[in-house]
């Protein structure tokens, strides 16, 4: 870490009139993280910028960190941006005096609206009026003012919102970044992670205005070497993460942290709350079930029936006030009247507060027969009326994680599942527990026999849970009790006492004996394993971003045929090529890929090969705007001297590529975003190259 690094270039940087940090700063911020590919670079910029902020005006801090993030609020609630491309043109040609053909060829030359606008504002040759400098809060408030405009005359109100940011945009790189945050698609490689973890140490080596907390100073940190420093960052690091996961929301976070800083009292006062949904916890892949079983050899565990529909946080109030959150977070509630009314008569004796988590699944409500994700998707989105419902859904209920006024994620699963199925009543084919059985390794033949019967009920697979925090073994006399997570208590002569739990783990069970039961909001840990029947096939899936395509031969030749596909870098924001893919389209598929993206009408392509893309394998005929995530099929990962995916994670030269590809769907629920990352494959490489032989680069085969 360099703590003074770009601190004094930042700083030259911060002040606009009236004291409040100038948008030039985070304009700044965003050219020197872009400079770079090095994570660590990122985040000390990052870190700076923010300790500037805090330290020079913490009022602006809220508004940095939403820009940074390039969001304004968080996904459950609805505060969107709602602009067309067209505002952005409409604003390039009356502030920078373009035509349209001049902003035809700009986008074609640039493909990226922010580029677009550099360009532009480079080539203005007047000003329409003089120029306010832009800051942090202002663009923040006029994105706020952009999204609560509604009704008639918004368009123009919206409009002339964005006509001011850019004329008051301060140069081209200012112009640049405002035009890709009104896209909302910022590509600095500043993800959510990355914003966490810079807060933390921020607020370690800042001291805000007014503050009492204690804090380290710079030249101390400077002076601890890399082993210690990471030992420094990680538990106020741990501490912000673990916030955020119960409370995604940077107002309640970065409001809480400018008062008491990092520490124990954060999470405290930012913890699980009624109608603000965790992060959702996320179970890590397995190939098959002989490695899942594996994996989970000495432990007791759940195997429940995998549901193909949405996963839904339900909470409920004092007062039966009911919120309904998606697996991403956005508020759903609208879209299941039908749920809502249930959830009053499922409510059991004693239960007053309660979140629990299930996969909503579309049934026959008479046979109770379970209907495909396609039905489900086909449900209306918003706003439907309980009378008007044709689409019937079961929640399939699998977690209980608050119940009445306290969080239950530190309970052990088991128990968890036990106060879940006991004290909330079922109601047939409409809210129901999923459907489990209880193993262990030694049991593969039911397991087997279990997996197979959720894969006849068209379910995706099954989804494998440790049910205790301990391994199933015999512990000493008197060690019986789980008080939490990771202390035992011993039953002494002279009373209890509390014990580490990990001490009487016995040696064979190695990294295992980590493996708790709790629920951890967004972790994907091996205590939660899918078993997809993909998988079990021995194919395994990712999901990838369609970014440039070939005109196809013979009769495909109207179409786009084969397809570019990307993994997502979450260090640089960029997209790596990993595969072509040919197989698994039907015709109908190829008809409405050629509407979706049409060279010549210009719609969703792109003028060249954007800079963001990493490919130098050939000259595909089009390059698609990044939009859309597919899931593919494969049989294998191989490592390819073509593909850049992963480059430098396994090889230093050569990335990775996936053999036999398949079009399996488009993931509408997945944003790009979402897809697959470069560490992801490369982690799957890894778990293949633990089971078979290495397969070398002459292998390859395209
Ligand atoms: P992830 O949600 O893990 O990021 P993903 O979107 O690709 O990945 P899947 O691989 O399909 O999702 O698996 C996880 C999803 O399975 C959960 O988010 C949930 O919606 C669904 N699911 C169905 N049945 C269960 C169950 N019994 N327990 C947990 N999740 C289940």
């Amino acid at each position: 870490f360099e703590p003074g690094k770009y601190v004094a270039d930042l700083q030259t940087h911060w002040a606009a009139e009236g004291g409040n940090a100038s948008y030039a700063l985070l304009t700044r911020c965003f050219l020197l993280i872009n400079s770079t590919q090095s994570r660590i670079k990122i985040v000390d910029t990052l870190v700076n910028m923010l300790r500037v902020v805090i330290e020079a005006d913490p009022s602006s801090l809220l508004p940095t960190v939403w820009l940074a993030t390039n969001s304004i609020s968080p996904p459950y609630i609805s505060l969107e941006l709602g602009l067309g491309g067209s505002a952005i043109s409409k604003a390039l040609k009356t502030v920078c005096g373009l035509n349209s053909k001049s902003l035809k060829s700009l986008y074609d030359k640039h493909g990226d609206a922010g580029d677009v606008a550099f360009e532009a504002k480079k080539k203005q040759s007047f000003t329409l009026r003089k120029a306010k400098p832009l800051t942090i809060k202002g663009v923040y408030q006029s994105l706020v003012k952009i999204a609560n405009t509604e009704g008639t005359g918004s368009g123009e109100i919206k409009q002339s919102v964005v006509n001011k940011l850019l004329q008051d945009a301060r140069g081209a790189e200012e112009s640049r970044y405002v035009v890709r945050t009104l896209c909302q698609h910022l590509r600095i490689g500043a993800v959510k992670t990355t914003m966490l973890i810079a807060l933390s140490r921020a607020f370690i080596l800042s001291r805000p205005p007014g503050a009492d907390f204690e804090l380290r100073s710079q030249q101390d940190l400077a002076k601890l070497k890399k082993e210690k420093l990471a030992e420094v960052w990680s538990k106020p690091e741990d501490i912000v993460k673990a916030c955020f996961a119960k409370r995604p929301n940077y107002n309640d976070i970065v409001t809480v942290l400018l008062e008491v800083g990092v520490c124990d009292e954060l999470l405290v006062r930012c913890g699980l709350k009624m109608h603000i949904p965790l992060l959702p916890m996320l179970g890590s892949i397995t190939r098959d079930l002989s490695e899942m079983l594996t994996k989970l050899q000495g432990r007791n565990f759940s195997c429940e029936y995998k549901y193909d529909g949405q996963r839904a946080q339900v909470h409920c109030d004092t007062d039966g006030k009911v919120s309904i959150f998606s697996r991403h977070l956005e508020l759903m509630t609208d879209k299941y009247p039908d749920l809502v009314a249930l959830i009053s008569k499922i409510r059991g004796d004693g239960v007053d507060s309660f979140i629990i988590e299930g996969e909503v699944v579309a049934v026959d409500q008479d046979s109770g027969e379970l209907k495909t994700f396609q039905t489900l998707a086909n449900r209306a989105r918003k706003d439907v009326a309980i009378g008007s419902v044709k689409i019937e859904v079961c929640l399939f209920s699998f977690d209980l994680m608050y119940l009445n006024g306290e969080s239950l994620l530190e309970r052990p699963f088991r128990e968890r599942r036990e106060l879940l199925r006991s004290l909330f009543t079922e109601i047939p084919n409409q809210f129901t527990w999923v459907k489990s059985i209880d193993a262990t390794s030694q049991d593969p033949e039911a397991v087997l026999e279990f997996f197979k019967s959720a894969t006849e009920m068209k379910c995706e697979g099954i989804m494998v849970k440790i049910l205790d925090n301990l391994p199933n073994v015999s512990l000493p006399d008197g060690l019986t009790e789980e008080v939490s997570a990771v202390t035992v208590v011993q039953n002494t002569g002279k009373g209890k006492k509390k014990i580490e739990k990990d001490k009487y783990i016995p040696k064979k069970f190695g990294r295992r004996k980590a493996l708790l039961a709790t629920y951890e909001p967004d972790k994907r840990l091996d205590s939660w394993l899918k078993v997809k029947k993909d998988y079990s096939m021995t194919f395994d899936t990712l999901d990838l971003i369609p970014v440039a395509a070939w005109h196809g031969q013979g009769r495909k030749s109207k179409w786009w045929s084969p397809i570019l596909l990307a993994v997502r870098n979450e260090e640089t924001g960029s997209l790596e090529a990993v595969c072509k893919c040919i197989s698994g389209f039907t015709d109908t598929f190829y008809r409405a890929n050629v509407e979706k993206y049409n060279k010549d009408e210009g719609i969703n392509v792109l003028g060249g090969k954007p800079g963001y893309v990493e490919y130098e394998g050939g000259h595909p005929d089009v390059w698609f705007e990044p939009q859309e995530v597919w899931e593919i099929a494969f049989a294998d990962i191989t490592i390819s001297p073509t593909y850049t995916a992963a480059i430098g994670l396994v090889s230093d030269e050569k990335g990775l590529s996936l053999r036999f590809p398949r079009f399996l769907k488009v993931r509408e629920d997945k944003s790009i975003e979402e897809a697959s990352t470069n560490d992801f494959l490369a982690g799957l490489w890894r778990k293949q190259e633990e089971k078979a032989p290495t397969k070398s680069a002459d292998d390859y085969n395209e």
